[in-house]
């Protein structure tokens, strides 16, 4: 077997060098994952499968938010059989996630499905997971391994085991060797545990036993609040390992959401840019001005700008401070600013004043000013 080793990457944003371990390439429908691709973002329909229309339509609202792998949960053949309908009506690769039924494997792949998650281990007799590796062979689709601590029955008493990352990672090698015996190579693997530590460790310790891509997450993460944070820090703890080439963000939320927490976590590490970085002050009794609500609204205003693809890799740089004593010297990285005052805001660019505007007026005067400047 290959050994693992890390390679250097560039972050975009800090420019900092990180090691990113090395990973086979994978593709997923037209979307490459692995082997130095950018870490894609992905998400899961929370809808009926079963249901065209509505799955359809969260599709198309994932793709407006930048999500460039989706997943959609096929717990029947009913289910199954709409894959080639819901493909044929969307633009980004679609995942077939399947527990246990080789029937809805087979008929997913049938279906035109660009990826399957499946644990082999989990399938039955040797001859149905034949059936199915044979099947993904013949459509040159992946298979992903995810290994989740909250659905294996011999983790049932995940908090008395031991080492709990080798249990995980044990786990996750049966699952692959398996696929391995029937020389099929195209795995996606995710090992997840429902405590961050332990998932971090696992990614870790895989990372040096096999070279598949791998696919991150932080299981029941949770609200959005709750699982906002548990996933920046899990997955980007994991990332900052130079670990990770897909991730996807589990929140009890609307998916679009976890598409939005995914690209800042990215971008916060420099791996990837949203085209637009917004930082803001956390106010203090010299500021006179409602910033939570002003930045909130420009937070809004920016989920529908387009900038230029020269952003893809460094985003602009977007500072709403509370006052024109700190504000700009706070902010002076910035490109484009505002610092409130007293009924009014100073606007400033590059760290130099250019214009007072009133507060009525700064979203707007905010978001043009960027569609000047990000063209
Ligand atoms: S920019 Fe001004 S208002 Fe905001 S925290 Fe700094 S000093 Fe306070």
């Amino acid at each position: 077997m290959l050994k693992n080793q890390p390679i250097s990457h560039r972050g975009g944003v800090q420019r900092v060098m990180y090691k990113r371990w090395q990973t086979k390439n994978e593709k997923i429908g037209s979307v490459l994952i692995g082997g130095g691709s950018p870490i894609r973002v992905q998400s899961m329909t929370n809808t009926d499968t079963r249901n065209v229309k509505s799955t359809v339509r969260q599709i198309k609202e994932l793709e407006k938010a930048g999500c460039e792998i989706v997943r959609v949960a096929v717990p029947d053949l009913e289910s199954a059989r709409k894959i080639r309908e819901i493909k044929s009506r969307i633009n980004i690769p679609l995942v077939a996630d399947i527990h246990f039924d080789y029937k809805l494997a087979l008929e997913s792949i049938n279906q035109g499905a660009d990826k399957i998650r499946i644990n082999p281990g989990n399938i039955g007799s040797k001859e149905r997971v034949k059936a199915v590796v044979n099947a993904a062979k013949k459509a040159k689709i992946p298979i992903r391994i995810g290994v989740n601590s909250g659905s294996l029955k011999e983790f049932h008493n995940f908090s008395n085991i031991k080492d709990r990352a080798g249990s995980l990672v044990k786990a996750a090698l049966e699952h692959v060797k398996i696929l391995e015996s029937l020389n099929f190579y195209d795995i996606v693997v995710s090992i997840k545990a429902s405590d961050v530590p332990t998932t971090i460790e696992s990614y870790k310790l895989f990372a040096t036993k096999r070279k598949y891509p791998l696919h991150l997450g932080i299981t029941e993460s949770g609200t959005l609040f709750r699982g906002t944070i548990k996933s920046s820090v899990g997955i980007g703890a994991i990332l900052n390992e130079g670990l990770g080439d897909t991730i996807r963000v589990s929140l009890t939320s609307n998916p679009v959401e976890e598409v939005y927490v995914a690209y800042q976590i990215l971008q916060a590490l420099g791996l990837r840019s949203t085209g637009i970085d917004l930082i803001s002050c956390p106010t203090c009794s010299r500021c006179k001005i409602d910033i939570i609500k002003v930045t909130g609204e420009i937070e809004n205003a920016l989920k529908n700008v387009k900038v230029s693809r020269r952003y893809k890799d460094k985003p602009l740089k977007i500072a709403v401070m509370g006052c024109v004593v700190n504000g700009p010297g706070e902010a002076k990285d910035a490109d484009l600013g505002i610092a409130g005052g007293n009924d009014t805001g100073l606007f400033f660019k590059k760290g130099k004043p250019i214009g007072k505007v009133k507060p009525k007026d700064w979203v707007k005067t905010m978001v043009r000013m960027i569609k000047s400047v990000a063209r």
